[in-house]
């Protein structure tokens, strides 16, 4: 029954999946391969969803979505920035090699480029802080981002310290700290992760913008995806020696938040920004949602939602090291163990009890 069901499907989708063979193109200076070629030595198949506009390769256990001309891609489900945009080539779709080896095989094949790694200590940097008010809204007596970092950061660290890990800040207080000093900081203390936490705001006022945005560095060739263009050179940083862990990393994170808290996916993101580029582990800065946002901002300012919030990162946290913890041999006790209470609840189990949508992500070669 099954095989003539899927057999049933099969005929359906085939007259809008790439048959022909497409070619390789130079656009822009960059390299780009058919989107269906790659899909299909993967084990994946390539169809338009609107024909020349988005267009889904798929397989049992993998969904990625592309859009003509745009540099956001659907991966399992999370929105995940690329570097250069889908281009569409007599027909047929066309991504950057680029992409495919700076954003789609990392996180579709882990294991492959990530050195498994047991997390212990993680640096938590709330954003801002003393004359440093990071954004501002509703005018002299409105609401400052430094004000609402700390307190999630020290939701954080209480809630990750239940975990089972260490916990060290780069501020507990509202004082000012520079921004070189905040990733020497983890480095100093040997940080396995680094967290930097930040609220938006959109630069024009406009409010009707929500979500959370997770950064990691810009990949070595590429220009960053943060709209302001902070950090918009190409160069290699410290932080680039471990950018496929922290692209993974921040994948996990912004899943966990837009799964758990049910907010607008703002897409994984890349940027060089000055607390990402000298840290010397996996780096992330999370964009918690937008202060500009009146029902958004409301959340943010409740206790009760930087704790759910918390609770989320956590999650995404525990994802990460699900996927990269180094494999305990049978005979070993399992020690650290998480506590029932970080365990996902029954009703959200289902959505989140693999680590990336059904993936086998443990896969050798
Ligand atoms: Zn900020």
């Amino acid at each position: 029954m099954k095989l003539i069901l899927s057999s049933a499907l099969l005929m359906v989708l085939l007259p809008a999946c790439f048959t022909t063979p497409a070619h390789s193109a130079t656009i822009n200076g960059q390299y780009y391969v058919p989107l269906a070629n790659w899909a299909g030595a993967n084990g994946l198949i390539t169809f338009w969803l609107r024909r020349g506009e988005e267009v889904a390769t798929t397989n049992r256990t993998t969904r990625l979505v592309f859009d003509k001309d745009s540099n956001t891609a659907e991966i399992n489900g999370v929105n995940v920035a690329l570097s250069f945009p889908l281009a569409v080539d007599k027909g047929a779709p066309l991504i950057a090699q680029f992409d495919l080896d700076n954003a789609v095989r990392p996180l579709l094949f882990p294991s492959r480029y990530i050195e498994p790694k047991k997390i212990t200590t993680i640096c938590l940097d709330p954003g801002h802080g003393g004359k440093d008010t990071g954004n501002r809204v509703g005018g002299l007596f409105g609401r400052n981002e430094k004000a609402y970092t700390l307190p999630l950061a020290l939701e954080l660290r209480d809630q990750l310290t239940k975990a089972g890990f260490k916990v060290i800040l780069t501020r507990n207080s509202d004082t000012f700290v520079e921004l070189p000093a905040r990733p020497a900081i983890a480095n100093k203390a040997g940080a396995d992760l680094f967290v930097s936490l930040h609220f938006n705001a959109t630069p024009n006022g406009l409010n009707e913008v929500a979500g959370p945005e997770t950064y990691c560095i810009t990949p070595v060739g590429a220009a960053s995806s943060n709209a302001q263009g902070e950090g918009a050179d190409h160069g290699a940083t410290t932080a680039n020696r471990v950018e496929k862990q922290s692209l993974l990393f921040a994948y996990q994170i912004q899943k966990s938040l837009v799964q758990n808290l049910g907010v607008n996916d703002r897409s994984v993101r890349r940027a060089r920004f000055a607390v990402l580029r000298d840290a010397q582990m996996p780096a992330i800065l999370i964009e918690g949602g937008y202060m500009s946002n009146p029902t958004e901002g409301k959340k943010i300012y409740d206790a009760a939602w930087r704790r759910q919030m918390a609770a989320a990162i956590v999650k995404g946290i525990l994802a990460y090291q699900k996927v990269t913890a180094p494999a305990i041999s049978p005979s070993t006790p399992v020690k650290n163990k998480v506590p029932a209470a970080m365990t996902p609840a029954p009703n959200q189990r289902s959505g989140n009890s693999s680590s990336f949508g059904g993936t086998p992500m443990r896969r050798s070669g």
